[in-house]
């Protein structure tokens, strides 16, 4: 049984479908571009809105050997939701769950010296050996360690924490600041002081299981950035990072999650009639009008309002006016689909429909924000749960 079949069969006013079989093979495409290093599938906020721990088991599935999140909470949860092997998070705060974190197997990054001396403490009071990555600045200029003194001092630090037995540094690791942007250079420059700051370390003393940079765009296009560890989060997805870099066609990825609504409402109008709040649209004739039920409560970005398309009875149409809270409209241009009829906002695209990367365009933003801020009104319905084959292991639906 899928989680399709327990959900009421009936149309819904809108619905997330994640299909978990485009997930694996995602997955596949982009281990196979990173043949010598590991996979970590990033599924930190929820899985960028698709659901995570239905995303986390299915790339699993294909071959991911870890799942990253931002907060130790994310990681937490999908322990409790019994998912095994290496889950690594790595946005920590002063007060964070480290003894829970370490009793869970967590992998965890340390960033500076506060969160060195928090981890210790956790170990020392018998939470047990705390996997660590030391994470270096190598120019993003967000978390991780300068170079130089600081990140002597950390190293340091982190090696007498693993000569008392309370440490493990399993990782050495950094974030790129502008891999999207193929020859932009600080992606050399971070590259070069990569390998500066992993090699000083080596010559302190450690030891490193993975030494890990590459996110998405550095996967695709950098194969020099891989080392030990990939950390793929929008890839995942099946959504190109950037338009830059190619669509999700040209990357040979496929976007996982498809978003509809059924129109609550459609009617005939005259010409002259003002649409949504603030009238920013007047229809130009006679027309018929369609509401779509969601809006940037569901993570409709209000920003689209006027530009947004949606594919209605095979054509392509454009939000009409504003995007409300809960609904928008749509000129149908004198079409008369029933009330119910299917609204895409967006899914592949090789079925007509606009895809994340339309949406994001006509928003001024990026795909990632798209499909991330799906609202939790909007039911995340995955499908294609179960492997072709379960070959044992975590295979399948529990
Ligand atoms: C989100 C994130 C990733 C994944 O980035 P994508 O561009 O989605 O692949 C990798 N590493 C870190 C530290 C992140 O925060």
């Amino acid at each position: 049984m899928t989680e399709t079949d327990a959900l009421p069969s009936g149309p819904m006013r809108a619905r997330a479908v994640i299909d978990l079989g485009a997930l694996r093979a995602n997955v596949r495409t982009l281990r196979a571009l990173a043949p010598a290093a590991q996979l970590m599938a990033v599924v930190k906020s929820d899985a960028y809105g698709h659901g995570a721990v239905p995303c986390a088991r299915a790339a699993l599935d294909a071959g991911a050997d870890w799942l990253g999140t931002a907060t130790p909470e994310e990681a937490l949860a999908l322990r409790a939701a019994g998912i095994p092997g290496r889950i690594m998070c790595w946005l920590w705060t002063p007060g964070g769950p480290w003894r829970e974190a370490v009793e869970a197997d967590l992998d965890v990054s340390v960033s500076g010296m506060w969160a060195l001396e928090e981890v210790v403490a956790a170990a020392r009071e018998g939470a047990g050996v705390a996997r660590i990555h030391l994470k270096a600045d190598t120019g993003l200029g967000r978390s991780g360690c300068q170079p130089g003194a600081d990140w002597d001092r950390l190293v340091g630090a982190a090696l007498h924490a693993e000569t008392e037995g309370l440490v493990q540094i399993t990782g050495l690791w950094s974030h790129f600041a502008c891999a999207d942007e193929p020859g932009h250079p600080s992606i050399t420059a971070q590259l070069t002081r990569f390998r500066e700051m992993t090699a000083r370390a080596e010559a302190m003393g450690v030891r490193p299981e993975v030494r890990h940079l590459a996110n998405s765009p550095a996967t695709l296009t950098l194969p020099e950035s891989h080392f030990d560890l990939v950390r793929t989060g929008i890839a995942v997805y099946g959504i190109s990072p950037s338009p830059e870099i190619g669509t999700s066609a040209e990357l040979g990825l496929r976007p996982v999650m498809t978003l509809t609504a059924s129109l609550a409402l459609v009617k005939h109008v005259p010409g002259g009639h003002g649409v949504s709040y603030g009238h920013r649209y007047v229809t130009a004739g006679d027309t018929t009008l369609g509401l779509v039920p969601v809006g940037y409560a569901d993570g409709i970005p209000r920003h689209a309002s006027g530009t947004g398309p949606v594919l209605v009875g095979g054509k392509w149409r454009t939000v009409a006016g504003r995007i409300a809270m809960d609904q928008f409209v749509v000129d149908l241009g004198g079409d008369e689909p029933p009330a119910g009829a299917e609204a895409v906002l967006f899914g592949p695209g090789d079925g007509g429909e606009p895809t994340a990367e339309d949406w994001a365009r006509a928003a001024g933003t990026i795909a990632y924000e798209i499909v991330t801020r799906v609202g939790s009104r909007v039911p995340r319905i995955h499908v294609n749960a179960l492997p072709e084959q379960a070959p044992g292991g975590h295979g399948g639906r529990a």
